[in-house]
């Protein structure tokens, strides 16, 4: 898509476009109506809503873009639970939604959990993850994101169902693009709007400290989810360079006041990486860290990444450092993941890769992964006590 000037109409707050119809002496309830045919029937352009007289669907459609992205491949998976799609933005980025069904069962309704991106790329760098291997290209504007989910309601609702939950995990760090997060988190709240409650709505951040204070300063119980990774800030350096700058305790406590304000438990995540951040060490170390907190820890097996030295850690180990935290009083879940088999578990969102690296690159950035990390283990070892309950 070549550059579009015309704002995306689902990031136009309600009172300016009531405003702009107002000013070309349309009536108030034509507001109504726009919001109703993009809102509810999740209208492509003016041209899907019939209520509206001719002239104005042609004013609409020239001053504004009713779907800010186009959807361009859907691929399908795990036979049919998992679907990711790829979304053209104008000036040519391309970012990744999934799309994730789980049937009903006993305890639980149904529920469509829709993935979304809120930057092409991410700045943040995480060595394990897809998306920060492509560097940051740019941050989605606030209709890009929520167009996101328009998009995956508007499939949805063909077979009559609808989108339950969204969670801010695919590509990029919503944190740092707060200015067009925030408003869109707040459309896709407004029960005038894309209307689904707060709590349904979470947001993952790898720890921006600053902007996990303003999320709690929002107010409403959205749930904040936080990708720690490792309890020790030598080795979290290497896995989220972010640390760097918020280290581990600050960013526990920024979550913490989030628990606080909203009452809400904090969720963690915690990618398991074989012998990198899955050792006793490390279990005792995020046990020590979260002990007496209203906190959830997802235990997510690392997908394949490609130039990274690094795989999931074994089954058996995943299990025993959830039995760790477990007998600590830490409420833990092992997330084992889909959509692997399209690229499109977590960390594996790379729409923009453009083919791979030298393989001398390739070797180089994996001989210099493993030795960051080896000298993170060894280093915190040497200086450190070694928490209590190491290797019982
Ligand atoms: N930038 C945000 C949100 C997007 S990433 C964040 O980092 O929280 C969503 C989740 O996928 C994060 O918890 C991230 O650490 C995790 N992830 C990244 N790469 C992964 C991989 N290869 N395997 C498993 N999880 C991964
Ligand atoms: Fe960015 Fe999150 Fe990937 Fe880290 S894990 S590089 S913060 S998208």
């Amino acid at each position: 898509m070549d550059h579009d000037p015309r704002p995306g109409l689902s990031g136009v707050l309600p009172e300016t476009l009531e405003a702009w119809l107002t000013e070309r002496g349309h009536p108030r309830y034509r507001a109504r109506q726009v919001a109703d045919g993009l809102w509810r029937a999740h209208a492509r352009s003016a041209k899907d809503i019939p209520t509206l007289p001719g002239p104005l669907r042609d004013e609409l459609d020239g001053t504004f873009r009713f779907d800010a992205i186009e959807t361009t491949e859907v691929v399908v998976a795990d036979g049919g639970l998992t679907e990711k799609s790829l979304h053209r933005l104008t000036g040519g980025a391309v970012v990744e939604s999934v799309l994730m069904h789980y049937p009903a069962r006993a305890s639980s309704r149904e529920r469509h959990t829709l993935c979304l991106s809120s930057q092409a790329g991410c700045a943040v760098g995480c060595p394990f993850c897809a998306t920060g291997e492509l560097g940051f290209t740019r941050d989605l504007d606030t209709a890009e994101i929520v167009d996101q989910a328009r998009d995956a309601a508007r499939r949805l609702a063909r077979d009559g169902r609808r989108l339950t939950n969204i969670v801010f995990m695919g590509m990029g760090e919503p944190l740092l693009n707060l200015d067009n997060v925030l408003p869109a988190i707040e459309a896709l709240n407004d029960r005038h709007r894309f209307g689904l409650g707060a709590r349904h709505i979470t947001v993952s951040t790898s720890g921006v400290v600053p902007g996990m204070r303003r999320l709690t300063a929002l107010g409403p119980q959205f749930t904040l989810a936080v990708s720690l990774h490792a309890a020790r800030d030598a080795l979290r350096d290497v896995l989220v360079p972010l640390n760097r700058r918020w280290p581990v305790a600050q960013v526990v406590e920024a979550a913490r006041e989030h628990a606080r304000a909203t009452g809400r438990r904090i969720s963690y995540e915690y990618t398991m990486i074989g012998g990198v951040n899955d050792t006793e060490l490390d279990a005792a170390a995020l046990a020590d860290l979260l002990r007496g907190d209203h906190a959830h820890v997802n235990l997510i097996p690392m997908n394949p990444v490609a130039h990274t030295p690094w795989t999931a850690s074994a089954a058996p180990v995943i299990e025993r450092f959830a039995t760790r935290l477990r007998s600590a009083g830490i409420q833990t879940t092992i997330r084992w993941n889909r959509g692997q088999e399209v690229g499109a578990a977590c960390g594996q969102l790379a729409a923009e890769r453009a083919g791979e690296p030298p393989a001398p690159v390739v070797a180089r950035r994996r001989q210099l992964l493993v030795e960051a990390s080896a000298a993170a283990l060894r280093g915190e070892r040497s200086r450190e006590a070694v928490p209590s309950g190491v290797g019982d």
